[in-house]
């Protein structure tokens, strides 16, 4: 028997083999599986989250050298924005790994 209880009546449910039923609805029930994806989806971000946080770093790191040498306007502006974009996903970042 498992923790999860059934969607419809909030029966106890049970695993047979890769299934999930509801005895009482005597039904399969397919979102825990969905849930189950999910979750390993989850867990692969996450394991990629410091490596990606890093690469962000060095990216802002070298973006900072390149703006401080750079004089065209144009040219600063389209920086700048790449800047503001790496700082909202290190900062998206930084919210997953929470
Ligand atoms: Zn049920």
């Amino acid at each position: 028997m498992l923790s999860e209880a059934c969607p419809q009546c909030s029966s106890p449910l049970l695993r047979v083999g890769q299934d999930i039923y509801c005895a009482n609805c005597d039904r399969r029930i397919v979102y825990a599986k969905a849930d189950e994806e999910k979750t390993a989806d989850g867990q692969l971000v996450k394991s990629i989250l410091p490596d990606l946080r890093d690469t962000l770093i060095g990216k802002l790191a070298s973006l900072k050298q390149v703006i401080e040498t750079e004089t065209d306007t144009e040219t600063l502006t389209r920086l700048a924005n790449l800047m503001v974009l790496l700082l909202q996903a290190l900062e998206k970042l930084e919210r997953m790994g929470e």
